[in-house]
C-alpha cells in the first residue's frame, strides 16, 4: 500500500485516504462548538427546596456544547448539551425560533439536553415553585435566563460553521455508581438506594473524528441524577457530569466532551453527599468513556433522519375543595400550588394538561438516539430497550423541556417523590393520570416510525 501511495499522484492518494475513511466509517460533515455559561456573579441555584441564599463561587465551570452532525444539504441535527438544571420550554420555544430564522435550522433538527446538575443557576421559570425567590434575585435570574437563551443561539450556529468532513463511531460501555433511588418501606417509598429497583448502566458513546482521524469530540450518556452534591454545596458545578467532561478534555486536549443525561429519574449516585465523591464518579464515567474509545467502536452512517413531536399528557382530576384543602398543607410549596391551581381555576385555565416533547433522530441503520422532555424514570429505558430490537436506541431525558418527573405506570401506582411529592415544586396540579406512560409511549411509537423504526 505505501508503494501505492507513493507512485500516486497527489489527487489518487486524497482518494485513496477517503476510501480508507469509508471502510472504518460513512464520512458525514461535524461541527462542534462550547461556550461557558457559568454565571459571573452570584445566583439562586436549582434542585434543592432547602437553599436559603444565591451562589458563593465555582467548583467546575459551566458548559453549553454543541455537536451539529450533518449526512447531505438538510439532513442534520445538532444537539446541545447544558450543564444546567433543566431547560424550560419558553426557553427551548425561543432558540428553536431564533436557530431557525439566523441559521434555517428546523425544530426537528435540534436537541436541547440539560445535565440536570443541581448546583447551577435557577433557569427562569424552570421549577419556580420551589422556592420564594426575593424580587431582587429573581430579576437577576430572568437576565440569566436570556443571557442563556443567547449563548444557545450562538453555540448552536458555530457548530453550524464549522461543519467540516468527519467520521462518527458508537461504542457502548458501563458504570456502576448510579442506583435505583425508589425503596420501598412500610410507610411507602422512601428516597433512599434500592438494590433490588431497575437501573441502566449502560454509557453510549459517540466518537467524532476529523478527516485526518484527530478526535474532535466524544458524546456521552449515563442515566443517574447529577446529585452527588446536596443543598449544602453553593458553588456552581455541573457534578460527577461536570467533572467526567473535564477529565476527558484534560486526557484528549483540544476535544469537546459532551455529556448526555438519559433516563435518569430515578436514578442517583451513590454514595454521595462530598465534592470528591463527585469528582470519583465523573472519574469512573471518564474511564468508562475511555475504555469504549480504545475498544472496537461500530461506524455511524446517514441519513440523518429526525423527527419532533408534542403531544399531551393528562394529569389526574383535582377539585376546587383539594386544593382549600391543601392551603392548610405544613409543605410551603404545596400551599403556593394550590394558591396557583385556585388562581388558574378562577381564570378559567385548564390545569388538567401537560404539553409533551419527544424526539427521535435516526443514523441511517446504525443508531437512533429518542429524546423525550422532563425527568423520565428508568422503566422508559428499559421498556425502549424490550421493544425495539437490533440497531442500538440511546433514550435520553431531560430534553427540550423539562415540566416536570415522567412516572412509568408502576413508579404512579407505587407513589412517593417521583409520581406525587414532585409535582408542587413544578406548579402542577397534581400526579398524572394513570395512562401517562400509554401516552409518552404512543408518541414514542410515532416518532420512531417515522424515523423508520
Ligand atoms: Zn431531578
Amino acid at each position: 500500500m505505501s508503494t501505492l501511495l507513493v507512485k500516486s499522484t497527489r489527487r489518487s492518494a486524497a482518494f485513496l485516504m477517503l476510501c480508507a475513511a469509508g471502510l472504518y466509517g460513512a464520512e458525514m460533515k461535524a461541527g462542534v462548538a462550547k461556550l461557558e455559561i457559568t454565571p459571573t456573579t452570584p445566583l439562586w441555584m436549582s434542585g434543592y427546596a432547602a437553599r436559603t441564599h444565591p451562589s458563593d463561587g465555582v467548583l467546575v465551570p459551566l458548559w453549553a456544547k454543541a455537536l451539529a452532525l450533518e449526512s447531505s444539504k438538510g439532513r442534520r441535527i445538532v444537539m446541545v448539551t447544558i450543564d444546567v438544571v433543566g431547560i424550560p420550554r419558553s426557553v427551548a420555544d425561543e432558540v428553536a425560533a431564533r436557530v431557525n430564522k439566523q441559521f434555517g435550522l428546523k425544530r426537528e433538527h435540534l436537541l436541547l439536553n440539560a445535565s440536570h446538575t443541581h448546583t447551577g443557576p435557577m433557569v427562569w421559570p424552570n421549577l419556580m415553585n420551589m422556592a420564594v425567590i426575593p424580587p431582587e434575585e429573581e430579576r437577576k435570574l430572568i437576565a440569566y435566563s436570556h443571557a442563556l437563551t443567547d449563548a444557545l443561539v450562538s453555540v448552536t450556529g458555530a457548530a453550524l460553521n464549522d461543519l467540516a468532513p468527519a467520521t462518527v463511531f458508537y461504542g457502548e460501555g458501563s458504570a456502576a455508581f448510579a442506583g435505583n433511588r425508589r425503596l420501598p418501606t412500610p410507610t411507602g417509598i422512601k428516597n433512599s438506594q434500592n438494590p433490588d429497583g431497575p437501573v441502566d448502566h449502560r454509557v453510549p458513546v459517540l466518537k467524532i473524528l476529523d478527516r485526518t482521524g484527530k478526535v474532535r469530540a466524544i458524546l456521552f450518556a449515563y442515566a443517574c441524577h447529577n446529585t452527588t452534591l446536596g443543598a449544602d454545596i453553593y458553588q456552581f458545578s455541573a457534578d460527577y457530569a461536570g467533572y467526567a467532561q473535564a477529565a476527558l478534555e484534560r486526557k484528549h486536549p483540544g476535544v469537546a466532551a459532551m455529556f448526555m443525561i438519559l433516563c435518569a429519574g430515578d436514578q442517583n449516585p451513590y454514595p454521595r453527599g462530598t465534592v470528591a465523591l463527585a469528582e470519583q464518579h465523573g472519574n469512573e464515567l471518564a474511564d468508562a468513556v475511555d475504555r469504549v474509545l480504545s475498544g472496537s467502536m461500530t461506524p455511524v452512517s446517514g441519513p440523518i433522519r429526525s423527527t419532533f413531536k408534542l403531544t399531551q399528557l393528562r394529569l389526574a382530576p383535582r377539585s376546587r375543595e383539594d386544593f382549600q384543602q391543601e392551603l392548610k398543607s405544613p409543605v410551603p410549596a404545596v400551599v403556593r400550588r394550590a394558591e396557583l391551581m385556585l388562581k388558574a381555576m378562577d381564570a378559567g385555565r385548564r390545569i388538567d394538561e401537560v404539553e409533551y416533547p419527544v424526539e427521535a433522530v435516526r443514523f441511517g441503520h446504525s443508531l437512533t438516539l429518542l429524546a423525550l422532555g422532563g425527568e423520565v424514570t428508568v422503566d422508559y429505558a428499559l421498556r425502549v430497550q424490550r421493544e425495539y430490537h437490533g440497531e442500538p436506541v440511546i433514550a435520553a431525558a431531560y430534553s427540550n423541556d423539562v415540566m416536570s418527573y415522567i412516572p412509568s405506570a408502576r413508579v404512579l401506582r407505587e407513589g412517593g417523590y417521583e409520581a406525587v411529592d414532585s409535582m408542587p415544586y413544578y406548579g402542577l396540579s397534581g400526579p398524572y393520570a394513570t395512562d401517562v406512560e400509554e401516552r409518552v409511549f404512543a408518541a414514542i411509537h410515532q416518532v420512531m416510525a417515522k424515523v423508520g423504526r
